[in-house]
């Protein structure tokens, strides 16, 4: 994570920000630096060898995940403390009621992911995290530690072990594979989590291309195509709209009429603060309200 860029956006957003939108920007600008600091604590002492350049790329194209042919080491007791500080700050900073704080404070990580399958953990983060909510009874989850409560505290955990992995993964991935003439992946080619939100335009010159798609499990962005639904992959000319809020041409919402989900898109060129993906991802949860508002659903105008 780039964190001067990430408190850069941040110092951009905060003067237009409501209070409640303000305590969530400083809550995940603390979040990130946690992040980031584990992350470089974690890369210390692990090393990890992405699979070799040629079968990398053939996965890539097959639109297989990196990390399910070569896992992240994952050890329990290293996510456990991971998992122990990010619920720390979520407890003492993001506003959660008394009860909740108090479950993510006084649960036993250790003890929790002693029964979970950690393997997952490295090779498909999401299933991980779907697996130990699923068997959150066996495995001794407090009852007052809600399922999304212990989801995000999880998935918040995760990223300082795959980034550093994710980031050499993608730094062995050949300039052709991710940017030659094939269909580009749909899910991050790394994790094979769903993209958080799609950047468009060509600010972002480090990126290359129109449209990338970014992956907030491991931080993975990768180029996309700029008609496509990042949900089903529908190319569909006709399928693909977008829409925006009054007065905010950056942040947009591109609905497929093929699937009937969504995607978040940030369109850098309209944006009046610096781009940081992480920060978008914060910014850009009010749009998830919006689709959901069964008004939004009787579109068409
Ligand atoms: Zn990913
Ligand atoms: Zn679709």
């Amino acid at each position: 994570m780039d964190l001067k860029q990430i408190n850069r956006a941040v110092e951009g957003y905060l003067p237009q920000a409501d209070e409640a939108d303000a305590a969530r920007l400083r809550f995940f600008k603390g979040l990130f630096e946690l992040q980031q600091r584990r992350a470089d604590e974690l890369e210390a002492v692990a090393a990890y060898e992405p699979a070799p350049g040629d079968q990398l790329d053939r996965a890539y194209l097959a639109g297989t995940a990196a990390f399910t042919a070569a896992p992240v080491v994952v050890a329990a007791r290293d996510l456990a403390a991971t998992c122990a500080q990010v619920a720390a700050e979520l407890a003492a900073h993001a506003g959660l009621a008394d009860q909740a704080a108090f479950a993510l404070r006084e649960a036993d990580w250790d003890e929790l992911l002693s029964g979970a399958d950690l393997g997952l953990a490295g090779s498909d983060p999401v299933a991980f995290v779907t697996d130990v909510v699923a068997r959150r009874g066996e495995l001794g989850v407090p009852t007052a530690l809600t399922d999304d409560l212990l989801a995000m505290a999880l998935a918040f955990s995760l990223r300082p072990h795959l980034q550093g992995p994710a980031a050499r993964v993608m730094g062995a991935v050949s300039d052709d594979a991710k940017s030659g003439s094939h269909s580009r992946p749909l899910d991050c080619p790394v994790c094979g989590s769903p993209a958080a939100l799609s950047r468009v335009g060509e600010v972002d010159t480090l990126h290359g291309g129109a449209r990338i798609q970014y992956c907030a499990t491991c931080g993975t962005s990768w180029p996309f195509e700029r008609i496509r639904c990042g949900s089903c992959g529908s190319r569909s000319q006709e399928g693909i709209h977008h829409f925006h809020v009054d007065g905010d041409e950056a942040h947009r919402l591109e609905t497929c009429e093929g699937c009937g989900q969504y995607q978040r898109v940030v369109f850098a060129n309209d944006l009046q603060v610096p781009l940081a993906l992480e920060v978008e991802d914060v910014v850009m949860a009010k749009l998830d309200r919006i689709a959901l508002d069964p008004r939004f659903s009787a579109r068409g105008e």
